[in-house]
C-alpha cells in the first residue's frame, strides 16, 4: 500500500533556521516583562505587586486529595525498583481527576489554573519524578493543550472527556533524524480519500507505551509539518520498544513506527503546515511543568540538607557548620526560594493574561533545569558516600533511604528535552535581539537588496535615536529608588542598571559582529543567563515584598539569593568580553578533525561498535508490538 517512502533528505543550516524562523511567534500583542528587560526597560510595573490570584476552593480541595493519595498510595521506591508505574496509581490518578487538570469544566476536566496544575506537580513529582514526567507529558505537550489553543469544537467534544477521564496522552515530534532541528522531519502524512495516511517512525515519545490519543508530528508534501490527533489503538501503529534512561526510570517512553495508519482529516490540529506553531506555542506555557518538578527537587533537597547537615558530625561539629558545606546549604536554600519565586510569578502572569509570558516561561525552564541539577549535586557532596549510595543499599543497611542519587539521575533530562539548554539560549536569544532584528534586520541581511538595506537603515536611524539615550541613565542610579523595598531596594536598583548594561552589551555586540552574531552562541548563552539571573532577582524581591507580612523570613531569602546571584551575574558579564570562545571554537575543530587522536590512546573504545544513529525503513513493524494497556479495575 505505501507510495511514499519517507527518507531523511539533505537540510541545510540555511534552511533549518528558516524552519524554525517561521514556526515563530512574532507578534507582540501584550507586554513582556522579559523582552522589555533585554532591552533595557526595567519595568518592575508589569509583577509588582504580585498578581493576585482568584480563589479556588474546588483546586484546594483537589490538592488536598492528591496530596493524601501521593502519601498514602505512591511509593517511589517501589516504582524505582521495578522501572514502572503500578496500573493502580494510574487507575487512582484518573479516580483523582489528575489526568484532566488542564482540562476545561465543561470536557469533564478540573480546569487548574498555571499555579494549582505546577503546584500538583510539584507535589506528586516528589513522590517519584517519573509520575510528574507522565502527567505533564500528558497535559503540557500532550493532545489537551494544543487542542485547547487551536482544536476545532468537535475535536475537544470528541477527545477532552475522554482525556479528563483517565485515557493517557503523548506527543510525538522526535525522530532518529529529527532531534532540536525539526527541519528533517520524515514521517510523512499523505493525503488519500477522507483523510491522510502516515508513515514514519517517532523516537523518545514519553508515555508512547501507555497511551491511546497521540498528537503526531508529519510533513504534509508540499504543505509542511501538520500535528494530528492520532488514535494509539489505529491499525498500523506499532509501539516497538520501551526505552530506558540514565533516571526516571518509571518512564513510558517508546519508539512508535506508523506503517500506513489512517487518519481522519477531521483529526488535523489548527490547520495544515501549522504543526511546528502550535508545537512552539503550547510550550509558552507548557515550559512551566519542568520547573515545577525541579521546584520540588529544590525542595526535597532543602529537606535532606539541613536534616543531614544538623546530624552528621564530623571534625567535632555538625556538618553544616563547616563552612564549606554551609555555602553549599545556603546555595540550596537560595535557588529553591528563586526556582519556586520564579515558577510562581511565571504562572500568576499566565494566569492573570494580561501579558506575555513567553520569554519568563523559556528563562524559568532554562534556569530551573540547570540549577536544579547544581542543587542535587551539592546535595551529594554534602552527604558525602552515602550522596552516592542508592536508597535500597542504604535502607538495607539500615539508615534512612533518602533518594539522593536518583534525584541527581532524575534532574538530569531536564536540561535536554522541552528545548535543550543550548536551545533555550538561542531561541530567548532570538527573542532578546527581536526588536533590533525588526528594524535593522534588513541591513545585515545578505539576501536583502539595497532598497530594502536603504529603508531599514532609516528605520533603525530613527529607532537607534530614541532607544540609546534610554539606556545612559535610570532609576537603579537613583540612592533611594525602590524604598517601598526596604532591604531588597539595593538589589532591584542593580537589576536596572544591569538590565541596561545588558541592553547595551547586546546593542555593541550587533554593531561589532551583525549578522555573525548569531554564531556568537558562547555571548548569547551569557547574555541569556544574565537575563535569568535579573529575571529571578526581580521574582525573588517581588514575591518577598508580597508576603513579608505573614512570612517576613522570606525577605532574608531573597537578599542572601540577591547577593548569590549578582555575583554570577557580574561573572557573566565580564566573561562577555573575557572568555576562551574563539580558542574553543578553534580547537573543537581540530578536535573533530582527529589532531588529538593521540589522547584516546590506552583505553578500550565501543567507537566502531554500530551506528551512531540507527537508520530505519519504513515498512510494516518487524518486532512485536510492546504497547502497555492500563486494564479498569475489577
Ligand atoms: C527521556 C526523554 C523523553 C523525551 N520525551 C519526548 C517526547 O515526549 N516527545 C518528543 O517528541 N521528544 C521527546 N524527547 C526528545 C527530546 O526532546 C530530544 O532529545 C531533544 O529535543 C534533543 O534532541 P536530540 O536528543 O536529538 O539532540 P540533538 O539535536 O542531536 O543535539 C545534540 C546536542 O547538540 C546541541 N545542539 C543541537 N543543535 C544545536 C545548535 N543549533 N546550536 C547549539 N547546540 C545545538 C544540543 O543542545 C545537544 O547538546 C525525549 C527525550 C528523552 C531522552
Amino acid at each position: 500500500m505505501t507510495t511514499t517512502q519517507p527518507k531523511p533528505t539533505h537540510v541545510s543550516e540555511k534552511q533549518a533556521r528558516q524552519v524554525a524562523e517561521a514556526a515563530r511567534e512574532s507578534e507582540w500583542r501584550r507586554p513582556s516583562f522579559g523582552k522589555e528587560l533585554f532591552l533595557g526597560r526595567f519595568r518592575l510595573d508589569l509583577i509588582d505587586p504580585w498578581p493576585e490570584s482568584e480563589p479556588r476552593p474546588d483546586a484546594d480541595d483537589f490538592l488536598a486529595r492528591l496530596d493524601a493519595y501521593t502519601r498514602s498510595e505512591i511509593d517511589g521506591a517501589r516504582i524505582e525498583r521495578e522501572a514502572r508505574i503500578p496500573d493502580e496509581v494510574f487507575r487512582g490518578l484518573a479516580g483523582l481527576g489528575a489526568f484532566g487538570m488542564k482540562i476545561d469544566k465543561e470536557y469533564g476536566g478540573l480546569g487548574l489554573s498555571n499555579l494549582h496544575y505546577c503546584k500538583a506537580l510539584t507535589l506528586v513529582g516528589s513522590a517519584n519524578p517519573a509520575i510528574g514526567a507522565l502527567l505533564s507529558a500528558h497535559q503540557s505537550i500532550g493532545v489537551p493543550q494544543p487542542l485547547k489553543l487551536f482544536g476545532t469544537a468537535a475535536q475537544k467534544k470528541a477527545f477532552l472527556p475522554r482525556l479528563a477521564g483517565g485515557e493517557v496522552s503523548a506527543f510525538l515530534l522526535t525522530e532518529p533524524d529529527v532531534g532540536s532541528d525539526p527541519a528533517r522531519l520524515a514521517t510523512v502524512a499523505e493525503p488519500v480519500e477522507g483523510g491522510y495516511r502516515l508513515n514514519g517512525v517517532k523516537l523518545w515519545a514519553t508515555n508512547g507505551t501507555v497511551a491511546t490519543l497521540l498528537v503526531v508530528m508529519a510533513r504534509v508534501p508540499d504543505k509542511g509539518i501538520t500535528a494530528f490527533v492520532v488514535e494509539g489503538d489505529a491499525p498500523g501503529i506499532t509501539v516497538e520498544r520501551r526505552n530506558e534512561f540514565l533516571g526516571l526510570r518509571g518512564l513510558e517512553n517508546s519508539v512508535t513506527r506508523f506503517h500506513d495508519v489512517f487518519v481522519p482529516e477531521d483529526n488535523v490540529i489548527g490547520g495544515l503546515g501549522k504543526g511546528l506553531k502550535i508545537a512552539l506555542t503550547t510550550l509558552n506555557t507548557g515550559r512551566l511543568s519542568l520547573p515545577a518538578m525541579c521546584v520540588g527537587a529544590g525542595k526535597w533537597s532543602l529537606n535532606v540538607a539541613r536534616e543531614w547537615s544538623a546530624a552528621r558530625v564530623q571534625w567535632g561539629r555538625p556538618v553544616g557548620q563547616h563552612e564549606a558545606v554551609a555555602k553549599k546549604v545556603a546555595f540550596i536554600a537560595a535557588t529553591t526560594y528563586a526556582m519556586e519565586s520564579m515558577l510562581d510569578l511565571c504562572c500568576v502572569i499566565a494566569d492573570d493574561d494580561q501579558n506575555d509570558i513567553r520569554i519568563e516561561a523559556a528563562l524559568v525552564k532554562l534556569f530551573a533545569s540547570e540549577m536544579a541539577w547544581q542543587v542535587a549535586d551539592e546535595l551529594i557532596q554534602i552527604r558525602g558516600g552515602r550522596g552516592f549510595e542508592t536508597a535500597a543499599s542504604l535502607a538495607a543497611r539500615g539508615e534512612r533511604a533518602a533518594e539522593v542519587e536518583q534525584i541527581l539521575r532524575d534532574l538530569r533530562i531536564n536540561r535536554i528535552f522541552e528545548g535543550s539548554t543550548e536551545i533555550m539560549h538561542l531561541l530567548i536569544a532570538r527573542e532578546a535581539v527581536d526588536a533590533h532584528l525588526s528594524v535593522a534586520g534588513d541591513i545585515i541581511d545578505a539576501d536583502a537588496g539595497l532598497g530594502r538595506k536603504a529603508r531599514a537603515g532609516v528605520r533603525a536611524g530613527a529607532f537607534y535615536a530614541r532607544w540609546l539615550p534610554t539606556l545612559a541613565v535610570g532609576r537603579g542610579q537613583a540612592p533611594t529608588a525602590y524604598g517601598e523595598f526596604g532591604p531588597l531596594a539595593a538589589h532591584l536598583r542593580y537589576v536596572e542598571r544591569a538590565s541596561r548594561k545588558l541592553a547595551r552589551s547586546t546593542f555593541y555586540a550587533m554593531s561589532r559582529w551583525q549578522g555573525k552574531l548569531e554564531r556568537k552562541q558562547g555571548f548569547l548563552g551569557r547574555i541569556v543567563d544574565i537575563g535569568a539571573e535579573l529575571f529571578a532577582m526581580s521574582a525573588v524581591c517581588v514575591r518577598a515584598r508580597a508576603e513579608r507580612p505573614d512570612r517576613p523570613e522570606g525577605v532574608e531569602l531573597a537578599d542572601l539569593f540577591c547577593r548569590q546571584a549578582r555575583l554570577r551575574a557580574e561573572a557573566l558579564f565580564a566573561a562577555l568580553w573575557d572568555n576562551t570562545d574563539s580558542v574553543d571554537a578553534k580547537a573543537a575543530r581540530r578536535v573533530l578533525d582527529g589532531r588529538y587522536a593521540f589522547l584516546e590512546e590506552g583505553i578500550v573504545t565501543r567507537a566502531a561498535a554500530g551506528a551512531w544513529v540507527a537508520g530505519w525503513e519504513p515498512g510494516p513493524a518487524t518486532v512485536e508490538d510492546v504497547r502497555r494497556r492500563i486494564p479498569p479495575s475489577d
